[in-house]
């Protein structure tokens, strides 16, 4: 192409932007607000095109904070579509995404880097920095949030320690296993304390056993505040786990089953860990026969093995 024709081309795509005025703002739902959740979707739909059709159409749920909700689907039902929305890394076609009080489509694209950093991720593949140590790949993420340098020495030896990963710090990605890079990736969305995590397939890659641990570790994660949202296709461990399920199909909401009442009351980690391989619940230990570990509920020791 010649070197003029790139300017003219541009204009060109300018002046018909221009004419096709302000891109429309996605038309507002008539969804009351809800004051008290974290996350909150008012009629929301995404549209990609109209070749490929919608992948989510009028979605309306709220999610309050201390929940624990899998989003479960068959693969193409709109589950990575809903997490790129909540992540504002897409824009809806119509309704509003209300997250901690914040409309996201009042965010200007400025601030959206500050409203990711209270978004925990952990994805199917790691996404962890090869050439990066696992100490590396977890301060990173405080590094570029503009922690200081002795708060990046306080906190990342204390959330690998939480995710035992202690006798890994200076190992690279490609000496772990899957489940340990996972947790590292744990690890890295945790190391913020963000109010929210969301997890897209993040036992996909993993054996039963090790997703087992990881699911455990987000549980142990939920029960200190944090909201945990987990898209998986994996339905018996969903089935397992009798947490809040909200099912999507063809893009639609199609189920959304709250928790029941058996399941309100806290498992410690090891009783949530029996549940998961569908075992009967170890039997409660009086409060004077419990060692120092399991009074704090310490589900992880420091080699890394999940305690049964
Ligand atoms: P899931 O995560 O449950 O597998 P997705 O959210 O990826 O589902 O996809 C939902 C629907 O949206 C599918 O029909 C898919 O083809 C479509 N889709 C997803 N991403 C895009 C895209 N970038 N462009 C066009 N269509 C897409």
């Amino acid at each position: 192409m010649a070197a003029t024709e790139q300017p003219l081309r541009r204009a060109r795509t300018r002046r018909a932007a221009e004419a096709a005025g302000p891109v429309p703002a996605a038309p507002r739902s008539t969804v009351p607000a809800d004051p008290n959740a974290v996350i909150q979707l008012r009629g929301v739909s995404k549209i990609y095109d109209h070749a490929t059709g919608a992948g989510l159409k009028q979605a309306t749920f709220s999610i309050t904070p201390g929940e624990f909700v899998f989003l479960v689907g068959q693969s193409g039902s709109g589950k990575s579509t809903l997490m790129r929305l909540l992540l504002k890394e897409l824009e809806p076609s119509a309704g509003s995404i209300i997250v901690a009080g914040r409309d996201l489509g009042e965010l200007t694209r400025k601030k959206v880097p500050y409203y990711r950093r209270n978004v925990g991720v952990v994805f199917q593949d790691f996404k962890l920095l090869p050439n990066r140590t696992v100490y590396d790949n977890v301060a990173y993420a405080l590094q570029v949030t503009g922690h200081s340098r002795k708060d990046i020495r306080a906190k990342v030896p204390d959330v690998l320690r939480l995710t035992g990963l202690s006798t890994r710090l200076h190992n690279y990605p490609d000496q772990l296993s899957g489940g340990e890079q996972q947790r590292v990736s744990v690890a890295r969305a945790f190391v913020n304390h963000p109010p929210l995590l969301l997890a897209d397939e993040p036992t996909g890659n993993l054996d039963p056993e090790t997703s087992i641990g990881i699911m455990q570790l987000l549980y142990r994660i939920n029960r200190a505040g944090t909201t945990v949202v987990v898209a998986t296709h994996d339905s018996a461990m969903v089935d397992r786990m009798r947490r809040r399920v909200i099912e999507l199909n063809d893009g639609l909401v199609v189920r959304d089953e709250q928790a029941g009442a058996y399941t309100a009351r806290d498992e410690n980690t090891a009783e949530f860990g029996a549940l998961m391989r569908g075992e009967p619940a170890p039997a409660p230990k009086r409060m004077a026969d419990l060692g120092p570990d399991e009074l704090f509920d310490d589900a992880f020791r420091d080699d890394g093995r999940t305690t049964r």
